[in-house]
């Protein structure tokens, strides 16, 4: 096209998006593309295919973020990049994140808030196999030292969420996962304590059951553990799985003792991306103390310039996450995060009420702020059979947007289906209320039309974590 044709080149500049050679036909799917294409079309072209993702505000399933003001998507772009690993390059975001290690410890009460150890992570994962190696190399290093075999670690917790089974298994150890029994859905210090020998690392409760939404009893455990002590010699210590709780508890329950005020309590784990209120990509851990993060855990790299500690597992990670981190810590303060939990809880408590008023179903977890996240789960009542089950009732309420998954409870009561609603930053009351119509709309649908769709566990998405 000669460069002087105006007319010509005019069209291609103003050519509308959709009438292109680039998306009137289709792109490659399986083999690396040869041509280039315009970036306009091809924005277009993503950016509508993601529309197939659905609506992650309507996704109840999930106990990530999915609002943030726009001064976070802002500094997000700014942060672009930001690579977290080279604090040398970019110090101030290297400084915020040391900042923001300093305020969780504060927020969990370590006795010595600003000489704690401990960094951020991509998420709770992360955050887990940090806390856990560190468990298993304390444990080494005390039987190392009294000469006993070191061979045989075993590792104590609830109902756990897949972390620490990769946790356990990439790392050759015994995981003893008290099962939930029916009338027992999370870990309590009896059975921990029939768990516990020479070669236990360490006992994780969770402050926030993945199936169920419950914290479980940390300060009980605590304990129970101090008088093993006492009877039988065994020190073991206590990881607390604060994933989302650990973003909760301090600012909505503050008078459960569940952290850095129990001495066994040596790490903590949260994650930044669900009640911390940051963009997805951010977890914590944080040691009680210095001396609690086992020196092997430690790396010092010096080509970044300068002589840096570098803890977490992944090397290059973006720093926007973090940086959006601190915005909320000084954007919201302890006041703000207690206001907009607060807001959630309400919400989980009106929902949870209206589904009890239903008559159908049997409330597990309402969303009390003392013993659980925001957050309700439910059963179907014994004995009924309203012509639907919970799959169908979950496939339903997909026509209008909304993801409540079903699911089974993991051993020993994997035969008993739930629902679980997760109330986030962003789940007003009145979406609830919104929520609610469209539950009772969907029951009556399907009680009009029973088990049509005859949905079972095996076709549900099963997607709950
Ligand atoms: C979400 C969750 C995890 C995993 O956290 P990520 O931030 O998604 O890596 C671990 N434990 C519990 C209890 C969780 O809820």
């Amino acid at each position: 096209m000669p460069l002087h044709d105006k007319n010509s080149n005019r069209d291609q500049l103003a050519d509308d998006i959709y009438g292109s050679d680039d998306l009137a036909g289709s792109t490659p799917k399986f083999q690396f593309p040869n041509a280039e294409l315009d970036s306009r079309h091809v924005y277009a072209l993503v950016h509508d295919e993601l529309m197939l993702d659905g609506n992650s505000r309507q996704n109840l399933a999930t106990f990530c973020q999915t609002w943030a003001e726009p001064e976070v998507h802002k500094l997000m772009d700014e942060c672009m990049d930001k690579n977290m690993i080279d604090k040398d390059e970019y110090p101030q975001t290297a400084e915020i994140e040391s900042r923001c290690v300093n305020m969780l410890a504060d927020l969990w009460n370590s006795p010595e808030a600003a000489n704690t150890i401990g960094c951020s992570t991509t998420g709770s994962s992360e955050a887990a196999m940090l806390g856990g190696m560190a468990m298993k190399r304390a444990w080494e290093a005390k039987r190392k030292a009294a000469g006993l075999p070191y061979d045989k670690p075993n590792l104590i917790t609830g109902p756990v969420q897949v972390c620490w089974h990769k946790f356990a298994r990439y790392w050759d150890i015994e995981l003893r996962e008290v099962p939930m029994e029916h009338d027992r859905l999370i870990m309590t210090p009896e059975e921990v304590l029939k768990r516990c020998d020479e070669n236990t690392i360490g006992v994780v409760p969770t402050l926030g059951v993945t199936f169920t939404c419950q914290y479980e009893p940390v300060k009980e455990i605590s304990d129970a553990l101090d008088q093993l002590q006492k009877t039988s010699g065994l020190d073991i210590r206590m990881h607390v799985d604060g994933a989302s709780g650990g973003f909760l508890a301090p600012f909505c329950a503050p008078d459960l003792v569940w952290d850095f005020r129990l001495p066994r309590v040596k790490s903590i784990n949260t994650s930044g991306h669900k009640f911390g209120l940051a963009p997805l990509g951010v977890g914590w851990i944080i040691w009680r103390e210095e001396a609690d993060l086992p020196e092997e855990e430690i790396f010092w790299v010096n080509y970044l310039g300068g002589n840096m500690r570098d803890i977490a597992l992944n090397f290059s990670r973006p720093g926007g996450q973090v940086v959006c981190q601190y915005y909320n810590f000084l954007r919201l303060g302890f006041n703000g995060y207690r206001r907009i939990h607060g807001a959630c809880y309400d919400t989980a408590k009106f929902i949870s009420a209206e589904i009890e008023k239903l008559g159908l179903f049997d409330v597990l977890y309402d969303g009390d702020r003392a013993t659980g996240i925001p957050a309700l789960c439910w059963k179907m009542k014994k004995g009924i059979d309203p012509g639907f089950n919970l799959y169908e009732l979950a496939d339903r309420l997909r026509t209008r947007g909304w993801q409540v998954p079903a699911y089974s409870l993991p051993s020993n009561c994997q035969d008993t289906v739930i629902q679980r609603i997760l109330v986030r930053h962003g789940v007003s009351r009145d979406l609830g209320s919104l929520l609610v119509e469209d539950i009772d709309r969907a029951i009556a649908h399907l009680k009009k039309h029973p088990h049509q769709t005859a949905i079972t566990a095996d076709d549900a998405s099963g997607f709950h974590h």
